[in-house]
């Protein structure tokens, strides 16, 4: 049995961050589930701290990646809509097939497509990991599996996943990003434009909606005068940040990205979350210490997420008053622009000044 010192699940966003880190100064091996490039259901929305952090790191982005750029964006909410225009784009739309197979194939890790991991289990100071290609031994483990993760299954508590999306592509394409948030109660549906076809999904947390996701992505696609016969609707978790605290690595085992339940409760992005904690992982593995993994994350991610559940509390239940801020203020471009350029946007600060808008919304029900 071949020993590694680190073990990679997954070769999606988490997993080629941390294979690239770890693979300059460790022997790596990740197995994939997938051939790659494998399809990743994703609107492909890749912001510009994403970007920035990805290159801050080595890894620049490959202009040929690029299917269009967040730069105008329609919002609709109570059926008000604005178009929101953006002087510097906030963003690129990629194809995550062909995004996530740039990231991995610029690691020096040995890597494993079509492999499954089927088990794992933890002997003495090493980790054996079971796959349909053989059994593989190492001294830590990354769990980069995404959202129905084995790993988080098998050595993490389970929480009740909460969120939940649907998707479609169309060969049609569209002028800007359209986001609408008047079709679920808790989330919003898309139109992602890209060069040949968009990605048009809707996105939201399971227990507000009665109908099934796949229903409330055909209403929307009608609502749009879309046709799709013979194109399939596919659906995914959404594993939203829950609260998780400190339970980011067990023994030589560590968890990241969608595993870890860490995407963003306002915005729904995932891929930041995913390439930062593949980062502090990464980083606490070359430090040889895993509690550090967990000292990070709860320094940075956690402390984010915790307040942009808050924020997405106040957005996502008080519409009238979202509808407000997008129609009398500058709300909207500035969260955008905070959100989209810098990994520590959700301060303090941010949140008092929304709660600052509640007493003027108020004022402007009075007057009407
Ligand atoms: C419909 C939809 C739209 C979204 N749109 C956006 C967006 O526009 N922007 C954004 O930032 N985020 C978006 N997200 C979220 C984003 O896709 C995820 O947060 C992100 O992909 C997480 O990356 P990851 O590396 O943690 O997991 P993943 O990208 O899911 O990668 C996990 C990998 O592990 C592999 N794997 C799993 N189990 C095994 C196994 N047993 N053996 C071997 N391999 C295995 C999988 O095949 C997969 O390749 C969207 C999500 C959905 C569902």
């Amino acid at each position: 049995m071949e020993r590694y010192d680190v073990a990679i699940i997954g070769a999606g966003v988490s997993g080629g961050v941390a294979a690239y880190i770890l693979s300059k100064h460790m022997n790596v091996i990740v197995f994939e589930k997938y051939k790659l490039p494998r399809y990743k259901l994703c609107g492909g929305g890749i912001t510009n701290k994403t970007i920035s952090f990805l290159k801050s790191i080595g890894l620049d982005i490959n202009k040929s990646l690029i299917e269009s750029y967040i730069n105008e964006i329609e919002i609709k909410i109570k059926n008000e809509k604005k178009v929101l225009k953006f002087k510097e784009p906030l963003g690129i739309l990629t194809r995550r097939d062909l995004f996530d197979e740039y990231l991995i194939r610029k690691s020096e890790a040995e890597i494993l497509d079509e492999t499954k991991v089927l088990d794992v289990n933890i002997c003495g100071n090493e980790v054996i990991i079971k796959t349909n290609r053989g059994e593989y031994k190492s001294r830590y483990l990354l769990g980069c599996d995404g959202a129905t993760s084995l790993v988080k299954r098998k050595f993490f508590e389970m929480e009740k996943e909460i969120g939940v999306a649907a998707q479609i592509e169309i060969p049609i394409t569209y002028k800007r990003i359209f986001i609408d948030f008047d079709v679920v109660k808790n989330g919003y549906a898309w139109i992602f434009p890209k060069r040949n076809f968009s990605s048009i999904g809707v996105g939201y947390i399971r227990e507000y909606e009665k109908l099934p996701i796949k229903k409330v992505l055909e209403n929307f696609l009608s609502s749009l005068g879309l046709s799709y016969e013979g194109l399939k609707i596919k659906v995914h978790p959404l594993p939203y940040f829950i609260g998780r605290k400190n339970v980011v690595y067990r023994r030589n085992i560590c968890i990241c990205g969608d595993a870890a339940n860490l995407i963003d409760p306002v915005t729904g992005e995932g891929t930041f979350n995913a390439a930062y904690s593949a980062y502090l992982a990464s980083k606490a593995i070359l430090e040889g210490d895993l509690t550090l993994y967990e000292k990070y994350y709860l320094d940075t991610i956690y402390k984010e997420m915790k307040r942009a559940s808050l924020i997405a509390k106040i957005f996502y239940q008080k519409k009238e008053f979202s509808k407000y801020l997008l129609l009398n203020t500058n709300f909207f471009e500035e969260m955008l622009n905070c959100i989209c350029n810098d990994g520590r946007c959700y301060t303090r600060n941010y949140y008092i000044n929304i709660l600052k808008l509640i007493p003027l919304y108020i004022m402007s029900k009075i007057r009407i």
